[in-house]
Parts: C-alpha cells; sequence; structure tokens
C-alpha cells in the first residue's frame, strides 16, 4: 500500500499494531497468523496463582541470587565440543519434522503461560503486560519460523537448465551457532534467536545474559521437552567473559548476537582474528532512535505514542524513543501534554496491574541512569521529573536539549529528550539523525505526504513508523531490526532470516 494512502486513512487505524493486539492485516493464510488476543486475557484465578508465583520467584531470587551457577570455560568448550557432535542429525532431521518440534514448542509455551509470566515478572522486572506481550512475542516467533522453515528447508529448488543439466539450490544448516542474547527480552529474543538456528537445521550452544538464568533455563528446557534433541541444543550460563569463550571457539560455525553495538564490535574483532573457516556474525544492536514531530500531527496522539514509546517498558527496549524532534510552532504544547501524560504513569511493583513502569533491570543500570540524570539536569531545561519509590526504579523524565549532539549513546531507561527545529531546518534534523550513525527505529507524526516520503528516503532506518507508536514489532507483520551502528541488518521476525542461518547447496547434474 503507498505510503500515502496510508496517510489518508482516518488516525488510529495504522497507530494500534504491538504484540499485544493488532489490527486485522491479511496474512498469507498458508504461512501463519500472530495471536491478537486482548492484552488482559489472563482470567481472575490465573491472576492469583501468578501473583503467588511469581512472589514466590522474586523471593528466591532475592535470598539465593547466585543460585544459578555460572559455566566454566571447560564447560563452555565441552558444549560446543557436543553441539558438534549433534549437528549432524539435527540436519539431516526432516525440515517438517523440526518445524514440528517448534510448533509444539508454542503450544507448550502457551500451556506454561503463567509460569513464564511469573519468571519475567520476578526475574526480568517486566510488567504484567509486558510479560503477556513477551510470551506471545516468543510463541509468535516459534510458530513463524515453523511455517517459514518448512517452505525454505522442506526441499531443495529447481533452477533452470539450459544447458542440459539439472540444477537445484538448497538450503542447510552451517554447523554450531553460538546465540548471545540480553537481559531486555529475555525470553522472545532468546527464543527467537534459538528457534531461527535450529530451524535452519544447526545446533545451537545458547548464553543468556547474567541477569536472567532462570528464564534461559525454562525456554530450553521447553524445548527438550517439545523434541529437540539435547545433542542439538545446549545452554551456558555466565558472563560476557563466557560468552567471548564461546565466539572464540575454533569449531563454531555463526553467531547471532543481540545486544550492545560495543559487544558486537568484540564479537566481530574476534571472528576476524581466528584462523579456520570464516564464521559470519548476525548482530542486532542499539540506537538512538528519533521521532519527529511536525506542527500538523494530531497533539493528543502524540502525547499518547511518545509516552508509550520513550516510558513503556521503562525505556528498556532497543526501539524505544530516546530523541524528540518537535516543530518550534507547536513545541511548547506539545511538550506540555506529554508531560502531562507521563504525569499520569504508576510506577511501581510490575505484578501489580496498574502499573505502567516498573523497575530497571538492577542497581548498575540505575546507577547509570541516575547519572544521566544528574548531568542532564545541569546541562538541559528539565521539563518533567517523576517520582519513583526506592529501590532499582527509574522515573521518567524529560529534558530539553540545545541541540542533538549533546545526546552521544544510546541511553537504556525512561528518559526523553526533546530538540525543537524550525520547519525550514528539517534536513538539519534528518542531518542530526544521520549523524548518530544509528539506525533502528525512526518514528515521524505528520500529516504531510511529502515530508513523510522525504524522511522515509532519506534515513536508512529499520523500521520506521508513521503516526503511531514506534514500539513492539510484531512478529511476521513488521520484520524487526535495523543497520549502521544498530546492527548487521537482518531482520528477525521477518522472511529472509532464516536464509542467514543457513548455507546454500548448487548441485548440478550432467543427465
Ligand atoms: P550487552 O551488554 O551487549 O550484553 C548482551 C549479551 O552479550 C549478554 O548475554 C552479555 O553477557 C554478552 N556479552 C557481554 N560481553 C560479551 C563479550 N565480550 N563477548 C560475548 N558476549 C558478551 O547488552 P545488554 O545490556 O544485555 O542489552 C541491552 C542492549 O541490547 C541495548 O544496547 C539494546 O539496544 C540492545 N538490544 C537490541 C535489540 C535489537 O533487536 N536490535 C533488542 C534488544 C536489545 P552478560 O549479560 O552476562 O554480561
Amino acid at each position: 500500500v503507498p505510503i500515502a494512502d496510508l496517510l489518508r486513512r482516518p488516525a488510529g487505524i495504522i497507530g494500534s499494531a504491538n504484540s499485544a493486539g493488532h489490527p486485522d492485516i491479511p496474512l498469507p493464510a498458508d504461512l501463519y497468523r500472530p495471536q491478537r488476543e486482548n492484552s488482559h486475557g489472563i482470567e481472575f484465578g490465573e491472576r492469583a496463582a501468578l501473583d503467588r508465583l511469581t512472589a514466590a520467584i522474586t523471593a528466591q531470587r532475592q535470598a539465593e541470587p547466585d543460585a544459578v551457577a555460572s559455566s566454566t570455560t571447560d564447560e563452555a568448550n565441552a558444549a560446543v565440543a557436543a553441539a558438534r557432535r549433534g549437528f549432524k542429525a539435527w540436519n539431516a532431521t526432516p525440515a517438517g519434522r523440526r518445524a514440528e518440534i517448534l510448533d509444539k514448542a508454542a503450544d507448550m509455551l502457551e500451556q506454561r503461560r503463567a509460569h513464564l509470566i511469573a519468571l519475567l515478572q520476578g526475574e526480568g522486572g517486566k510488567t504484567l503486560d509486558d510479560a503477556l506481550s513477551e510470551v506471545r512475542e516468543a510463541t509468535d516467533f516459534c510458530r513463524y519460523y515453523a511455517a517459514l522453515g518448512r517452505k525454505l528447508f522442506g526441499g531443495s529448488e529447481t533452477m533452470p537448465g539450459p544447458t542440459g543439466e539439472s540444477n537445484v539450490l538448497a538450503l542447510r544448516g552451517r554447523g554450531t551457532f553460538v546465540a548471545i542474547s540480553p537481559w531486555n527480552f529475555p525470553l522472545a529474543i532468546f527464543l527467537g534467536q534459538v528457534t531461527a538456528a535450529l530451524m535452519a537445521g544447526n545446533a545451537v550452544v545458547a548464553k543468556p545474559a547474567e541477569q536472567t538464568p532462570r528464564i534461559a533455563t525454562e525456554a530450553i528446557r521447553l524445548l527438550h521437552e517439545a523434541g529437540v534433541p539435547a545433542s542439538a541444543l545446549h545452554l551456558v550460563q555466565g558472563d560476557g567473559a563466557v560468552g567471548a569463550a564461546l565466539v572464540a571457539h575454533p569449531d563454531i560455525a555463526g553467531v547471532v548476537f543481540t545486544g550492545s553495538t560495543d559487544v558486537a564490535r568484540s564479537i566481530n574483532r574476534t571472528l576476524a582474528a581466528k584462523d579456520g573457516p570464516i564464521v559470519p556474525l548476525i548482530a542486532e544492536t542499539g540506537g538512538i532512535n528519533a521521532m519527529i514531530v511536525d506542527a500538523t500531527a494530531l497533539p493528543e496522539q502524540v502525547a499518547d505514542d511518545v509516552v508509550t514509546s520513550a516510558f513503556r517498558s521503562a525505556g528498556q527496549r532497543c526501539s524505544a524513543l530516546r530523541l524528540l524532534f518537535v516543530q518550534d510552532d507547536v513545541a511548547d504544547r506539545m511538550i506540555e501534554m506529554i508531560a502531562g501524560a507521563a504525569r499520569e504513569l504508576k510506577i511501581g511493583d510490575p505484578s501489580d496491574l496498574s502499573t505502567h513502569v516498573g523497575p530497571v533491570i538492577d542497581a548498575e543500570a540505575k546507577q547509570r541512569l541516575d547519572a544521566h540524570i544528574a548531568l542532564m539536569k545541569r546541562n538541559a531545561r528539565v521539563h518533567f521529573e517523576g517520582r519513583a519509590p526506592a529501590g532499582n526504579f527509574v522515573a521518567p523524565h524529560i529534558f530539553e536539549l540545545s541541540h542533538a549532539g549533546q545526546l552521544t549513546e544510546e541511553v537504556f531507561g525512561p528518559i526523553l529528550h526533546v530538540v525543537r527545529y524550525r520547519a525550514e531546518r528539517l534536513a538539519d534534523v534528518l542531518a542530526a539523525i544521520e549523524a548518530t550513525g544509528f539506525g533502528l527505529t525512526l518514528g515521524i507524526h505528520s500529516r504531510i505526504e511529502d515530508t513523510v516520503d522525504d524522511v522515509i528516503d532519506r534515513l536508512a532506518v529499520g523500521n520506521i513508523y508513521v503516526n503511531r507508536n514506534m514500539i513492539g514489532a510484531v512478529v511476521g507483520v513488521q520484520p524487526f531490526g535495523g543497520s549502521g551502528l544498530s546492527g548487521t541488518g537482518p531482520k528477525a521476525g521477518g522472511p529472509h532470516y532464516l536464509a542467514r542461518f543457513a548455507t546454500e547447496q548448487t548441485v548440478t547434474i550432467n543427465t
């Protein structure tokens, strides 16, 4: 659909897509249907059990913070060796069977939803809404990659045979994939990486973030129970040093990494310096994500979308809005409305249904964010300062910068930076966004078709959202991933993702 036609639709129709309920978008019926249940589909009885479970997990985590032991380097090496042994049989398993296992895993994720939500709340600090969306996203990944995998890996493709020879092209697993994931989507991203690599026929050694080992353990147990052979899927726990040891191992065939740009760079350096086969890296990293709001935007919608994009999940989404450019004619009113909407947010216990903003992941993250807030208080104009309870909570803040260059790195929390621009200087705004070097998400609020088209044409950003919020990409609907400092470009939840995990083989037969 041309962008111009979308812009002509009334506000709201293109405005509500996210994992917790999106509009009826026609999808190829034979492929897959993402879940579209209302976000409060939790039964009352289930809620009470859920609260008890969350409290138990939180208490256990506090009583025994180191209950999940870190793997040693020897154990990490042993996991790679075992995966290497398991690869052949798994790669030879028909794609239909691999897909069947992923579909079974999706069913099991739904059956164990309450337990997984409790883990996401208790270990990951997720609000109920976010935890529910995350279980759905993980389920969607399993079903989508299963459906896609059946098509891509189910047989070989016949190529033309102009010389009388027969030519076929087939996709196969590469070998052992190392999957390294962050704490902010400890179930969905973790499982998304692992299931994509498995569907493509690879054996996998997964290393989750050190902050979320219990969720990862549960996810791997579930995949094994669904039918992934133990020899093809291994879990290694621990910090970045364990991840670095896996990446440096001589017998790995690929790395899929989601996390910070700095760590992606260090992985890239390690891979480049190794002898032996050339090992591909799929990297999905961060961003200094911007939104542009011009004078034609609808103020109420902007306020809602900005608050959702900047503060939901305590700003701990890679897609979250960090830098808001507002046309100066409307800036005072827009900022006032955004601050008003931010004032309504409830910050606190993530298991409380009415909470909008839960804690940040740990004390270290809070310290970093507090330091940034202190810096901004000295160097920027404060428009809004929320109040947070004691603990690892960071209240939403809104600061106005004199120029975008004041924000030099990704600030991973509920802190919004606003910059005013004059309509005739939109080109400077685009240059400032380009100058960040990132290209993950971008929001545009404008009813002027030419403006929207120009911005889309000019900026190399992976996911662009027009007249809506800029978070919550839906698997199979909004393939997700960025370029530049934001990653190597593959789109998780998109039709080309699985091929990145595969090697291609052409066979020519002289008949
Ligand atoms: P991070 O510090 O880069 O860590 C990510 C993973 O890498 C963790 O498992 C970490 O282990 C591991 N690691 C750290 N150093 C390593 C090394 N030298 N070699 C191998 N692995 C190493 O990122 P994070 O703080 O967990 O996550 C937040 C970042 O992820 C943000 O920048 C966010 O934008 C990005 N992100 C991007 C996407 C996307 O799709 N583009 C999605 C979500 C998050 P430990 O945790 O044990 O240290």
